[in-house]
């Protein structure tokens, strides 16, 4: 129950007393203030505090390339070549799936542009998408040109919940039943699973059961979600899901994203797929064939080596703080 006096400033320093991750302050640079003050910090969810560990990860990987030129690709303390792997157990970790689900690829736009070629295939009376209202611009923009682009007028395709009259949040029963009134029209539900401006956290197990049941595709953009809130995308079918590192994981400005893909699709050749080399069997990648074998687990998404550094020395930060602990 919401209680006013949990807002005052004694009681938010007292909920600080009993935090097992206060310790964690220390792990961090916080930004500097006129009066020379720590500043109370509350952007996290635009971009999390820069770990103190950030300088020395990334020296060490600069060091790797001085010394180890292209050699690093496989010789370096952290052969770039498998960079992305040594992320795949975290990643899994965070958002309860299997390694083989998640991969650590792209910025979440990217993401979600790759995932809607797979996961929106309208056909002629099925071609719906149910989104939220308010989304964040990016996630509107990304399913009507989608939409577009298989020559569907947004408006005519693009649907998106609504609170009642006067209410802030979409009631769970308005969803089902916007749902169910979708019908067999609906090919693609996309929700964040918390909304970015309510804050409302969607009951995704139960979204995801609803709209199988009319053969909809079902993801979410957990920008908001992941690092902030328990997932269990494997368990609760959910088909695909990506999110950004840099709000709630730490990761620094243009941070990588990561992406999930149920292993029921792994196989299904009847999913279109934007493809690039490093998608294609590992073990036969450097034979430079000439036709796309994929690599059997959500890494047939990605497209090139994951790493820009920064990006690698973002979260390789932020994995040593998850296997510290
Ligand atoms: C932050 C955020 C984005 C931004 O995506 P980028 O590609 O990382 O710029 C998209 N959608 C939601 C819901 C967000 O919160």
């Amino acid at each position: 129950m919401f209680n006013p006096e949990d807002c005052s400033l004694k009681a938010a320093l007292n909920f600080d007393k009993k935090d097992e991750l206060a310790k964690f302050q220390e792990k961090f640079h916080f930004p500097k203030t006129q009066n020379a003050q720590k500043p109370l910090y509350f952007c996290g969810h635009s971009l999390g505090l820069m770990p103190k560990q950030t300088a020395a990860a990334i020296e060490e990987i600069n060091e790797a390339w001085k010394t180890f030129a292209v050699d690093g690709h496989f010789h370096s303390a952290w052969p770039w070549v498998s960079s992305h792997e040594s992320l795949s157990a975290s990643l899994s970790r965070l958002v309860v799936a299997k390694e083989s689900e998640v991969v650590a690829m792209n910025t979440l736009t990217v993401n979600l542009h790759l995932l809607l070629v797979s996961f929106y295939k309208p056909k002629k009376n099925k071609f719906k998408i149910l989104i939220e209202n308010n989304t964040f611009p990016s996630d509107k923009y990304a399913v009507d040109s989608h939409a577009r682009l298989h020559g569907f007028e947004p408006k005519e395709c693009v649907v998106e919940l609504k609170p009642r009259e006067g209410e802030m949040i979409v009631r769970e029963e308005d969803i089902f039943s916007q749902i169910e009134d979708l019908g067999d029209s609906l090919a693609l539900v996309m929700l964040g699973n918390c909304n970015y401006l309510s804050g409302q956290k969607f009951n995704m197990k139960a979204i995801t059961e609803h709209a199988h049941r009319f053969e909809a595709m079902v993801g979410f953009n957990l920008a908001h979600g992941a690092g902030n809130i328990d997932l269990k995308l494997h368990e609760w079918k959910v088909d695909f899901a990506t999110w950004c590192t840099y709000k709630y994981i730490n990761s620094g400005p243009g941070g990588m994203a990561g992406i999930f893909i149920h292993e029921k699709h792994h196989l299904d050749k009847s999913l279109n797929r934007f493809e690039g080399w490093w998608g294609h069997n590992k073990k036969e990648r450097f034979k430079m064939a000439p036709v796309f074998d994929p690599i059997p687990t959500a890494e047939a998404w990605q497209l090139y080596q994951v790493l820009r550094k920064k990006e690698i020395i973002s979260l390789a930060t932020w994995n040593f703080y998850l296997r510290q602990n």
